[in-house]
């Protein structure tokens, strides 16, 4: 099943002499339960493309599907709140609050719509993020790693159809930085969970199902993991 269908997505900066074209018509189809990692070198264009899928950013031509709906046909208050439900966000400074407990943390999406977290989700998703024993501390209170195993563990608790992110191993170490990979695996794998994560690591592509590179605005898809083409 498609979950996320961009079709020639352009963004422009500026005007004239200060044109930046960040990204040229770039298409690309992402099914259910499919980890892609999105490659290049700083300033290529990745950022701005996490950024209008996510609907953080606005193209300048093309249009981004996600589950069959158009999102920047919507209105502005109709988008926000279909991204809240639809997608996940990472980053890499977890940007977690820091007066919430994990736990707290986790549910955070949940009370933002509104609704009342189920407890047993909670506990599966700590279960899962091997947090369950520091569940009533303080992100202070813990490792980067775990950290962004909390951060992780908030974009999956709405069961969004996307989880949008930029370098999440990017304030990581090795050991931690694979951590965080394989649990972002485990989602996909689990739960069918689409994923779409900025890494400037070539080592952790080997852990995911494809490969995209932006090079100067134009998106080539490297393919699965029989493609050596990485250098
Ligand atoms: P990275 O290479 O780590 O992605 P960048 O320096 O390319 O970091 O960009 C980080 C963010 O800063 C971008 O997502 C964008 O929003 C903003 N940014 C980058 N370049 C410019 C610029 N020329 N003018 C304004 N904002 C910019
Ligand atoms: P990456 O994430 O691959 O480092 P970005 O998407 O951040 O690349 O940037 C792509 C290009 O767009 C760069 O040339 C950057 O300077 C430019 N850019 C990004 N954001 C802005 C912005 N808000 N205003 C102007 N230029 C920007």
């Amino acid at each position: 099943m498609e979950i996320l269908k961009v079709q020639h997505l352009s963004k422009t900066y500026g005007k004239g002499e200060n044109q930046v074209n960040a990204l040229k018509n770039v298409s690309f189809i992402l099914e259910q339960g499919e980890f892609a990692a999105v490659v290049g070198e700083s300033g290529s264009g990745k950022s701005t493309l996490l950024n209008c899928i996510g609907a953080l950013d606005t193209p300048t031509a093309g249009s981004i599907y996600m589950d069959g709906k158009d999102l920047f046909s919507m209105k502005e208050e109709q988008r926000t709140i279909f991204r809240r439900r639809n997608i996940g966000f990472v980053f890499q400074s977890f940007q977690l609050v820091s007066e919430l407990t994990v736990e707290q943390n986790i549910m955070f999406p949940i009370l933002l719509d509104y609704r009342k977290p189920e407890q047993s989700a909670v506990n599966e998703i700590l279960e899962v993020l091997g947090l369950k024993e520091r569940r009533h501390h303080l992100p202070s209170q813990l490792s980067g790693g775990q950290q962004q195993r909390v951060a992780i563990g908030r974009a999956l608790i709405t069961r969004p159809k996307l989880i949008l992110a930029d370098e999440p191993t990017g304030n990581l170490d090795s050991k931690n930085s694979q951590d965080v990979i394989d649990l972002l695996v485990k989602a996909s794998r689990h739960y069918q969970q689409t994923i779409l994560m900025i890494t400037h690591n070539n080592n952790l592509t080997a852990s995911v199902d494809r490969v995209l590179r932006v090079s100067d605005g134009v998106l080539t898809d490297l393919g699965g993991k029989e493609n050596e083409k990485l250098s």
